[in-house]
């Protein structure tokens, strides 16, 4: 414990967040109760007061450090531990840069010359040395199941136009999840009509509502984490394939570990302050990892040999999307720099090649491509048929 602190202030610039999840989730109280830290209204559980479940905690950490991982799906029964663990995450998120412009630019959106690409209000801020950005932290949006169409893209704010007689297009939670985490508990659950709006707008980073005459375009880039439980129904095939990872979440079957899960919510359930000030040291050294593990992934790389690896194994296990290498390769990357590494190795490909590639194969598809091989040949056959014979010159 003090090491690490100790190592911080000493400016050690080597994330140790993955030695902080392996050491299991920190099971170290800490002897004296630091003060109240002014937490949040609705007191999410503490992430390091969760027990086991190494590879939910690992996957949704690593789409924290690194958005381009492309967010997580937490497969399993109810019960689990599934929603705690997403929340609990809002006390660990970093900081990111946010554009003050209704338009949204940022000073890294250049042109093809290098030169600043934002609008003309912008330049003259830029021009001028005044800042077009501000430091926010990341936060967790969560859609609920029973949301309009409205809700989740936005659309005429009844309220101001019932009393006001004024019309105004507001933005949806789609909006408001840009550069922002948006949690889907029961994702499996949602309306067609919700998931092809998600989609579109995490297809294109923005999407544009028009009610009548007006038209609003807002910017939505965001990481989709989604729970479901098998039992309820299917996931559409769309919105599986836009997760970059998947974790299966069983119970514990160490009886040990489910008596500690039982005492840390009897606590958690007596006194929500006290349990979080007993983490709240912890938990601000683990949002500090986090800060570092984003700087330390600006400057990793992948090793040859994990690339190598990680490509023949898509190869050989016949996975078609190709977002299944990309979500290995920004998890091995994540994870080599939560361990402080700049370079990404096979190590690291092992860890994480099961939660990107696992439930990508598609059994139709392997199944379709070989009947489309067959008719291929078919045709290429008939057409050396055709073309061997006497009255036909190539
Ligand atoms: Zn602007």
């Amino acid at each position: 414990m003090s090491d690490i602190l100790s190592d911080l202030s000493a400016g050690a610039q080597r994330s140790r967040l993955l030695d902080m999840l392996n050491e299991g989730g920190a099971r170290r109280v800490l002897r004296a109760p630091s003060p109240d830290l002014g937490l949040a209204e609705h007191l999410p559980f503490p992430f390091l007061a969760i027990i086991g479940q190494l590879e939910m905690r690992t996957a949704l950490l690593l789409t924290v450090i690194n958005p381009a991982v492309g967010g997580v799906l937490l497969i399993g029964p109810r019960g689990t531990g599934k929603t705690t663990c997403v929340r609990s995450l809002t006390d660990l998120l970093p900081y990111v840069e946010v554009s003050t412009c209704p338009e949204g630019c940022l000073p890294s959106d250049l042109d093809d010359n290098g030169d600043p690409d934002v609008c003309p209000e912008c330049q003259k801020k830029l021009a001028a040395g005044e800042p077009i950005t501000h430091l926010e932290p990341v936060k967790l949006v969560e859609l609920p199941l029973n949301a309009r169409l409205d809700d989740v893209v936005g659309g005429v704010n009844e309220r101001i136009a019932v009393q006001q007689g004024r019309i105004r297009l507001e933005r949806g939670i789609l909006a408001r999840a840009d550069q922002n985490l948006l949690y889907i508990d029961e994702v499996n659950l949602l309306d067609d009509i919700l998931v092809d709006a998600i989609l579109d707008a995490a297809a294109q980073g923005s999407y544009t509502v028009r009610r009548g005459a007006m038209v609003g375009t807002y910017r939505s880039r965001f990481v989709l984490i989604g729970s479901m439980n098998p039992e309820e129904g299917r996931l559409r095939p769309q919105i599986m394939d836009r997760f970059g990872l998947r974790v299966p979440v069983q119970g514990l079957t160490d009886l040990r570990e489910r008596y500690e899960v039982y005492q840390h919510v009897r606590q958690y359930q007596r006194n929500r302050r006290r349990f979080l000030s007993e983490w709240a040291a912890l938990t601000a050294e683990a949002r500090e990892e986090v800060t570092l593990a984003r700087e330390m992934l600006k400057v990793t790389e992948l090793s040859e040999q994990a690339v190598e690896v990680g490509l023949s194994l898509v190869r050989q296990l016949g996975i078609d999307s190709h977002r299944a290498e990309y979500a290995m390769f920004e998890a091995a990357r994540a994870r080599a720099a939560s361990d402080g590494r700049d370079l990404a190795d096979i190590g690291d490909i092992r860890a994480v090649a099961p939660m990107a590639l696992r439930q990508r194969r598609s059994q139709f598809m392997v199944d379709y491509f070989e009947r489309q091989n067959a008719e291929d040949d078919t045709i290429q056959e008939q057409i050396d048929a055709l073309v061997s014979g006497d009255n036909w010159e190539e």
